[in-house]
């Protein structure tokens, strides 16, 4: 999916509103309106042509687009040079029109020419979309890879989603406040990244996994509603399209229900998609997490496709069918392109395994001789006609479906479940398009830890559900938790909730947590100190600004829409961070170092 938008729309068209200093005009304003003036542009070579012995031909490249320029000359030239160009604009000879362009009638002709600035041999093509070399060469040489034109766009479309957010949330009164970089451990759970101390010495910042506990603190200060589009700090293994460092849209308002926060969720998102995308109207329906997890098998589900999963476990109850007597059965339609091959078949018995399954079973069905439906399956002797009478039913399938089972506890078979279902889905089925989706009622735990405590889904801070609060103790992992997940295509936006602001209730989840009085209030004391001083009750939400403007940009990965990303280990393949620093440095932070540095 494209934006709909081009280079980030308004940011350059308030560039071509604009020229100043050594150009009259940009690229994209030299237009067949303005046939026979005098302009000078200026920016980079894209490329050169000569033309016989008296004649060249320049694509000048700036930020809005490109303008042919002929020079009646033959002058030695290269791609990525800076120049300026002054001439006049002449319709182009009929036949060579390049309707991709702004400029595409016209060309600035009779042109005299000033390179600016010389370039060495770049390293790639910057007009070449399609053979880009290996990511590591576009990361260490990231300010040419930046010139491309799909990166401008992306780079825009970000800038556009930014703004977008800001004038959104302004509208219903937040107000941009920074808070600090320099800050104690927040409780995202998450490995913190420190900062030595050189007045303090052996003392330690911590860069903010968020900026939860100061958010809480303002509306504390009584600033009502507070936004702000913040870098967060992780330390965490960069398995997948993650980075050290990220940016959220950070919210929290007072004296607000849930729905309130999502309401201004909702618009904002909806906004930035709009200013994106151009796509507006979207939906943005909600379900809660027992149910997605029913459904689909995840609490971040993609709900651009059907092929829901169904409990089947009360149909085969008392069978004597082993594989399908279990306290779960899970059945879905699996999304495919064609029919499966039985080696296929045998790939997702074996990729179930891998996932954890004690097995897969699958069902094809088929048209009987007498016209009745049937299934071929490696258990199907066991089946009675009722049986497959009801998976047919119950599914919804046709002939030539192949449905697909797990059985076993209901946790872990659905988790199975709902990644085959995206995996093969992702593989199989045309998914366009945006699907946004609030999946609410998280639970409050996610499960035990070593010591037996539950484990906070979300953070500690989260109110738990009012009608749940005496299960906290009898039934910790029944409770569910004020809290709420936004998704897009079956990516986690997001997460929010209300905020624990009383503080007995904040004693109480702590104790059920496992954190002694004691830890609490050395990590937290300040947050509790505060609460003592008259808390209002309060709510909040914060999501990825990376994963949404990849999303809204068709990206895959959110290295394309991040100006200056590290790798996958965390390398910054451009300036070589992180380095190590002098001896005298550590000594001025009381540190040494005791194994010999490694090189990055
Ligand atoms: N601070 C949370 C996070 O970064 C979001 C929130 O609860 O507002 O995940």
């Amino acid at each position: 999916m494209q934006p709909a938008s081009t280079f980030g729309r308004d940011s350059v068209q308030c560039l071509l509103a604009n020229p100043k200093g050594l150009r009259s005009h940009y690229a994209s304003a030299v237009t067949d309106e303005i046939i026979g003036q005098d302009v000078s542009v200026c920016g980079w070579i894209g490329s050169v042509r000569e033309h016989g012995e008296h004649l060249t031909f320049i694509d000048l490249r700036d930020s809005t687009g490109v303008v042919q320029c002929v020079i009646s000359d033959r002058i030695e030239l290269h791609p990525e040079w800076v120049i300026r160009v002054v001439g006049r604009v002449s319709k182009r000879p009929g036949g060579t029109e390049n309707p991709t362009l702004a400029s595409g009638q016209v060309e600035i002709s009779d042109a005299s020419l000033e390179v600016l600035s010389k370039a060495n041999a770049v390293p790639f093509s910057v007009s070449d979309q399609k053979d880009l070399p290996d990511e590591s060469v576009r990361l260490r040489y990231r300010f040419v890879d930046l010139r491309r034109a799909r990166l401008q766009r992306n780079i825009r479309t970000r800038a556009q989603i930014n703004k977008a957010i800001r004038r959104s949330l302004e509208s219903f009164g937040f107000l941009e406040i920074e808070t600090p970089m320099l800050w104690t451990p927040t409780p995202e759970g998450a490995r913190e990244f420190s900062v030595p101390s050189r007045l303090q010495p052996g003392n330690f910042y911590v860069l903010p996994q968020s900026p939860q506990i100061a958010k809480q603190l303002l509306m504390v200060s009584g600033f009502d509603r507070y936004y702000q589009i913040a870098r967060c700090m992780r330390d965490e293994d960069l398995r997948s399209d993650r980075q050290f460092e990220f940016t959220q849209l950070d919210l929290e308002a007072s004296f607000v229900t849930q729905e309130d926060v999502r309401e201004f969720i909702t618009q904002a998102v909806s906004d930035a998609t709009q200013a994106a995308t151009g796509q507006s109207n979207l939906a943005f329906p909600s379900i809660t997490h027992s149910e997605a997890i029913a459904r689909y098998g995840s609490d971040k589900p993609d709900i651009r496709f059907g092929h829901e999963i169904f409990e089947l476990s009360d149909l085969f109850a008392g069978s004597g069918i082993r594989a399908l007597d279990q306290p779960s059965v899970g059945a879905f339609i699996a999304p495919a392109k064609g029919e499966f091959s039985r080696s296929k078949l045998d790939q997702l018995v074996d990729r179930a395994k891998a996932l954890g399954a004690a097995g897969l079973l699958w069902f094809r069905i088929k048209q009987g001789t007498d016209g009745s439906l049937e299934v071929d399956s490696p258990i199907a002797k066991f089946l009675k006609n009722e049986h497959v009478a009801e998976i047919v039913t119950r599914l919804g399938a046709k002939t030539g479906d192949v449905v697909l089972a797990v059985s076993g506890e209901f946790k872990a078979t659905r988790s199975v479940l709902g990644t085959l279902r995206t995996e093969l889905a992702r593989a199989n089925l045309n998914l366009e398009g945006l699907q946004y989706l609030w999946v609410i009622d998280f639970p409050m735990f996610e499960g035990l830890d070593d010591a037996g405590n539950p484990i906070a889904a979300h953070h500690p801070f989260t109110m738990p559900n009012e009608d749940d609060f005496e299960l906290m103790v009898s039934d910790p992992l029944a409770v569910r938790a004020q809290s709420y997940d936004l998704v897009l295509n079956g990516w986690e936006l997001g997460s929010g909730s209300i905020r624990i602001h009383d503080p007995k209730i904040q004693s109480d989840v702590f104790k059920a947590l496992g954190i002694s009085d004691e830890v609490a209030n050395q990590r937290f004391g300040f947050l509790l100190d505060a609460f003592g001083f008259g808390a209002p009750p309060h709510g909040g939400f914060a999501f990825g600004i990376d994963r949404l403007a990849a999303l809204l940009c068709g990206e895959d990965t959110i290295r394309e829409v991040i100006a200056f990303p590290k790798t996958q280990s965390g390398l910054d393949l451009m300036t070589g961070a992180p380095k190590q620093i002098a001896r005298d440095t550590l000594q001025s932070y009381g540190l040494a170092i005791s194994e010999s540095p490694k090189k990055a």
